[in-house]
């Protein structure tokens, strides 16, 4: 990794949104660079994406985040396994500080760090992530077809998950994995009507298949009760990545995701947000590279107009 190099865009995030900026971005001859932390984010998970158009068979999402990486790299773009830690506004950028101490000053800065995912927690629960351990409907509903399916979450959001789930699979159970009820009684009436059965209770096991790591087969709750469950919806939330966003005083939305126009510019100039950590809903893979590209021709453009506005003055000047 070179150190304290000058870029025109600096990346926050290896994802798919950060990946199709790189590549635009580097397409339109801009010096780029990508920092990407070890801990994983939504794509380092072993899930299969099937709704990503173009790929019949399904794409792994690291698999899809390598040929990104790939073909970033193939057309310039540069990486670095790092946390950026800090960003500050220097004169003519910003310059980013990575955890080992590397570094760099970049004119652009791209917001695409995803969120974290509030898990439905039980001793391994990691291995059964992407596999039988889910929580977007929209990205696995169909694969539930006549499955065992539990839904975890204690809102009449859950509620509706667990409802909607009902059109794939009759199969479903709602646990609030809390102690008390949520729900308001208007949910539970409607889950009641579907015969969708409530259970009040937290999960604290989740049991694989004998020779199937990270598929389940049962979940167990605090109180010993056994739910057969092949698989698990975890309803539960998830934290937008937004500490170097608030850092920089951009502005958030009430529920902490980064506020951007359509073109995925912030409130700060020259910094821009896409994928997952801009919004509550519609968190996907084409959403996150939709944004990531939109943010990167937006970054060129405005580079391109500031040194078009820079070469009219020094003309002026002369
Ligand atoms: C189990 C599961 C199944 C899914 N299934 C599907 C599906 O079938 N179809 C679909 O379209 N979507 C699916 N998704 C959702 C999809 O993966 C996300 O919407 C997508 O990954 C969002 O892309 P992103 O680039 O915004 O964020 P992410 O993919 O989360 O990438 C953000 C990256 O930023 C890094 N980062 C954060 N902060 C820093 C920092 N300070 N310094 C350096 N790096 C940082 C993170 O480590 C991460 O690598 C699924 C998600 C999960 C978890």
């Amino acid at each position: 990794m070179p150190e304290r190099l000058d870029f025109d865009a600096a990346i926050v995030g290896g994802g798919p949104a950060g990946l199709a900026a790189a590549v635009n971005l580097a397409r339109a001859l801009r010096s780029v660079l990508v920092f990407d932390r070890p801990q994983p984010g939504r794509s380092d998970y072993p899930q299969v994406n099937h709704n990503y158009l173009g790929f019949p068979e399904g794409m792994p999402a690291r698999e899809l985040c390598e040929r990104g990486t790939a073909q970033a790299k193939r057309y310039g773009a540069r990486f670095c396994d790092s946390e950026v830690v800090a960003i500050q506004r220097v004169p003519g950028g910003f310059m980013l500080e990575g955890s080992g101490g590397e570094g760099c000053r970049a004119r652009g800065v791209l917001l695409a760090t995803g969120v974290r995912d509030n898990w439905t927690r039980f001793p391994g629960f990691e291995a059964f992530v992407g596999r039988s351990l889910h929580w977007c409907i929209v990205c696995d509903g169909y694969e539930m077809q006549g499955k065992r399916v539990v839904v975890a979450g204690n809102d009449d959001e859950a509620a509706t998950t667990a409802l909607q789930m009902h059109r794939f699979t009759p199969d479903v159970t709602l646990v609030t994995n809390d102690g008390a009820l949520g729900l308001t009684p208007e949910a539970a009436d409607q889950l009641a009507r579907r015969q969708i059965p409530l259970v009040i209770g937290r999960i604290d096991h989740g049991r694989a298949r004998d020779g199937e790591p990270g598929m389940l087969a049962s979940l167990r709750l605090e109180d010993g009760r056994e739910l057969p469950a092949e698989h698990l919806f975890s309803h539960q939330g998830a934290t937008p990545q937004t500490a170097l966003a608030r850092s920089l005083g951009l502005e958030l939305s009430g529920g902490g995701y980064i506020k951007g126009d359509i073109e995925q510019r912030t409130s700060e100039p020259f910094v821009y947000a896409a994928g997952d950590c801009t919004r509550l809903f519609a968190h996907q893979i084409v959403t996150a590279a939709h944004e990531g590209a939109t943010a990167a021709q937006t970054l060129n453009y405005d580079l391109f107009q500031a040194d078009e506005a820079h070469a009219a003055t020094g003309a002026r000047d002369a």
